[in-house]
């Protein structure tokens, strides 16, 4: 799985970070982004976490062909 931040909808609130540590974090910009490429196993459970705690939407899975 692998995840993306909308940089338009990203309101920077840190939400995200919060129940992800591993897998975001806000920049200077006040935007948020994935650290990881993709989402190890072991951290699927906190990339679920960040997906339903985001207030815009703005973290979306990337498809895979
Ligand atoms: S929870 Fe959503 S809006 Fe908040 S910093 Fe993370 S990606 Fe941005």
């Amino acid at each position: 799985m692998k995840l993306t931040v909308n940089k338009e909808a990203c309101v920077g609130c840190g939400a995200c970070t919060g129940v992800a540590e591993d897998l975001f974090e806000v920049t200077d910009e006040q935007v948020s982004v994935c650290k990881v490429e993709e989402i190890p196993e072991d951290k699927m459970q906190q990339a679920q976490d960040a997906l339903d705690v985001c207030p815009t939407g703005a973290i979306v899975e990337v498809e895979e062909k």
